[in-house]
């Protein structure tokens, strides 16, 4: 007998429905139960409070430009980190070219402009009631914005739980500090990066660093070489990162594509792949990545990334909560510069006209990105993008795709003009 069939899609769905309709799970029923005895960590908010967690740069783009298109919102960022660190760029610190303090900045300003800086973790959100636990105490909110970024799926790969402390990734902020300590002591053999099956944060970065390390090994006569092995096919902006690889590292970098990781063995120093096993010296092993974990706390996903209801990012299931950069799945990749557009052209754009109790002004009709990749310490080779809006599918779709895979030290100089741009409109 044909039946008929329930497609994944019907079946999530369905669950989205039914978590909009607030039937979540036990634990997080219980979870709430919790939060709900937990003492405020801050008064009663003079005007309307946005809360938004992570201080990154999704979290705050939107806090500086909610206070500037309205100092009366009180504005609260909720960061575990006492400083900011930009993983834009930093493949030039794993290589030297670059100090530490390059990256960093404080959030000084923000609390300047009136934005209540709490150094405490979110741990969930009671919907109902409109809080947010954090590790010091709840906070009232009347908006909430999520911008945590990513965390690490390790437990795809085998035996990586195990020894993750003994891996620093650095894809996300500091973790640059104990890998760049163990570049340091590398003194030679295999220095094996993986690059993961997407989605993951900044596509190009892995090949950006394979090119910077490559480059780092040869500059300092390291009888050595980078072994990159990709689940992917090709590397964004291929024609300039194979011509890099091919021209300036030769004898310095193997390069893997389609080559998937599925397990690492750190007694013997080995990896193992869809191509059979790899000795490493030294290991960049990047995991697959999946949203930070708040947003499923939150009940906003129960899946890897969060689907949001653009043009404006909000959860498909609470009209108080949006989330944006790199843990939404609205399109185009995982980029410091999206996630920036998002928090300034959209989410507070439209927090702050729903305040003011205004229409929201239409859209910005487009959204660009664009992403510079150094490939030496001087020369950059760069991709950007214009999105658009698919009307049917109500996702973004890629207007125009341009790049300069041509590496100059012009592009070098424009991707330090990108970033000192972004920067100072974050923390200047
Ligand atoms: C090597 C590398 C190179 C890159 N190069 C570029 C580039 O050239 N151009 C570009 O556009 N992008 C680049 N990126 C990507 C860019 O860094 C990310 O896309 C960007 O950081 C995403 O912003 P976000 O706000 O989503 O996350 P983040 O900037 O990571 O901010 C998230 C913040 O949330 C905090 N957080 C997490 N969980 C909690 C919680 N429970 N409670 C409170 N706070 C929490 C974290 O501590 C963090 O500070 C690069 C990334 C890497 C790794």
């Amino acid at each position: 007998m044909k039946g008929k069939r329930v497609s994944r899609r019907t079946v999530l769905k369905t669950g989205l429905a039914a978590a909009g309709a607030g039937l979540l799970g036990g634990a997080v029923r219980a979870q709430q139960a919790h939060y709900a005895k937990s003492p405020l960590l801050l008064g009663p908010a003079r005007g309307n409070r946005v809360v938004i967690v992570g201080g990154g740069w999704g979290g705050v783009t939107t806090a500086r430009t909610l206070k500037r298109l309205d100092p009366g919102i009180d504005v609260v960022l909720v960061e575990p980190k006492e400083i900011f660190m930009s993983c834009p760029l930093s493949n030039l610190y794993l290589a030297g070219v670059k100090d530490l303090h390059f990256f960093t900045f404080d959030y000084t300003n923000l609390v300047k402009d009136g934005i209540h800086f709490v150094n405490e973790r979110a741990l969930g959100v009671d919907r109902d009631r409109k809080r947010l636990l954090t590790t010091g105490g709840s906070i009232a909110y009347d908006y909430l914005v999520l911008s945590p970024g990513v965390e690490y799926a390790y437990e795809r790969v085998a035996g990586l739980g195990e020894v993750k402390h003994l891996l620093p990734v650095g894809f996300r902020p500091f973790e640059h500090v104990a890998l760049r300590r163990q570049i340091e002591n590398f003194k030679g053999g295999d220095l094996v990066i993986t690059v993961p099956k997407g989605p993951y944060r900044c596509p190009p970065g892995p090949y950006e660093r394979a090119a910077m390390l490559a480059w780092y090994l040869k500059t300092n006569k390291i009888k050595g070489k980078v072994v990159l092995i990709s689940a992917a096919a090709k590397p964004p902006k291929a024609p300039g990162f194979l011509a890099a690889y091919d021209e300036l590292y030769a004898d310095y970098l193997e390069y893997y594509p389609n080559t998937e990781v599925t397990g690492v063995d750190y007694g013997r120093k080995v990896i193992q792949t869809s191509l059979g096993e790899f000795d490493f010296d030294l290991l960049n092993l990047i995991p697959p990545m999946r949203a930070a974990e708040i947003v499923r706390k939150a009940g906003v996903t129960d899946g890897d990334w969060v689907d949001v209801r653009l043009p404006w990012h909000l959860a498909k299931n609470d009209d108080f909560i949006y989330v944006l950069g790199d843990a939404d799945s609205a399109g185009g990749p995982k980029s410091g510069k999206l996630a920036f557009e998002e928090g300034k052209n959209r989410v507070a754009v439209h927090i702050a006209a729903r305040i003011a109790g205004k229409e929201p002004p239409a859209p910005p009709p487009e959204v660009k990105n664009i992403c510079y990749s150094f490939v030496n310490d001087e020369e950059a080779i760069w991709i950007a993008a214009r999105y658009g809006w698919d009307a049917v599918k109500k996702r973004r779709k890629v207007l125009e795709l341009k790049m300069d895979t041509k590496r100059t030290a012009k592009n070098g100089s424009l991707a330090y003009d990108w970033a000192f741009e972004h920067w100072g409109y974050m923390f200047g």
